[in-house]
């Protein structure tokens, strides 16, 4: 069975003091971290704080993104090899806020995933569609076409180590969650579609989150969904109790 897999993205929040008491408060469960995979994403500049805190306590650290080169002349970018550095073992790719904000697209995405698992990092695959593009029935057509670009010449065994967050992008920071089934029809259109490229027997290895508006209220529902095996938290993750709550709930 699919190990279940929560996450916190951060985004552009927290100082080195706010970060660092974040990890110093979060509970040691060590026991509860080895069924569920707790990853912590803080902003690079944290991560450093928050790893060394993090160490020994079964909680795993993630990068919000990554420059597709080992090292070079990109000023002001870090490499995968930097992230591996600090003791990053995820990292999130193909965030809608990258895709919309910095006009990122599925070809860039993919050259940072080849580089991610180049260097032994999982990444965390977003895709999602806007509002707009939801009530015109073209939820299935954006995911899928996200997933073409980003896979693009990925074999099936780098494939099978990816996370795959779905995140409607109406639903992120909004509040407005997509109800459980509606997130577990388009997750099982995602594994379905994996399936047809990958083979069944990859597709069932691929863990699939929902991110969008996840709160401790919320959780339970989505993880009873049968192909929803985690979640990818925003604004929720920012305090201790409530995403310690999450946790508990998936
Ligand atoms: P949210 O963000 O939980 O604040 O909606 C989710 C995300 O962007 O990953």
């Amino acid at each position: 069975m699919r190990k279940p897999i929560i996450a916190a993205n951060w985004k552009m929040h927290k100082t080195l003091r706010e970060a660092e008491n974040f990890a110093a408060q979060f509970p040691a469960e060590q026991d509860l971290y080895q069924q569920v995979d707790v990853v912590i994403c803080p902003p690079f500049t944290a991560l450093q704080v928050v790893g060394e805190a993090l160490r020994g306590t079964g909680l795993k650290l993630g990068a919000q993104n990554l420059y597709p080169r080992d090292q070079g002349a990109f000023t002001g970018e870090i490499s995968p090899l930097m992230l591996k550095d600090l003791g990053c073992s995820y990292v999130i790719l193909g965030h809608s806020e990258r895709r919309q904000i910095l006009q990122e697209d599925n070809k860039f995405i993919n050259e940072k995933i080849k580089s991610a698992l180049k260097h032994g990092l999982t990444p965390i695959l977003c895709v999602g569609e806007t509002l707009k593009e939801r009530k015109e029935g073209q939820t299935e057509t954006i995911c899928g076409n996200q997933l073409l670009g980003c896979l693009a010449d990925l074999e099936k065994e780098d494939v099978s180590k990816l996370v795959i967050a779905y995140e409607p992008i109406w639903a992120i920071g909004t509040g407005v969650n997509a109800s459980p089934e509606d997130a577990e029809k388009t997750i099982a259109f995602i594994r379905d579609f994996l399936a047809w490229q990958y083979g069944l027997e990859t597709a069932e290895q691929i863990r699939i989150q929902y991110g969008g508006s996840v709160k401790p209220d919320n959780i339970k529902e989505l993880m009873k969904q049968k192909n929803i095996d985690g979640v990818l938290v925003g604004g929720a993750s920012l305090e201790v109790e409530s995403f310690f709550s999450i946790v508990q709930g998936a």
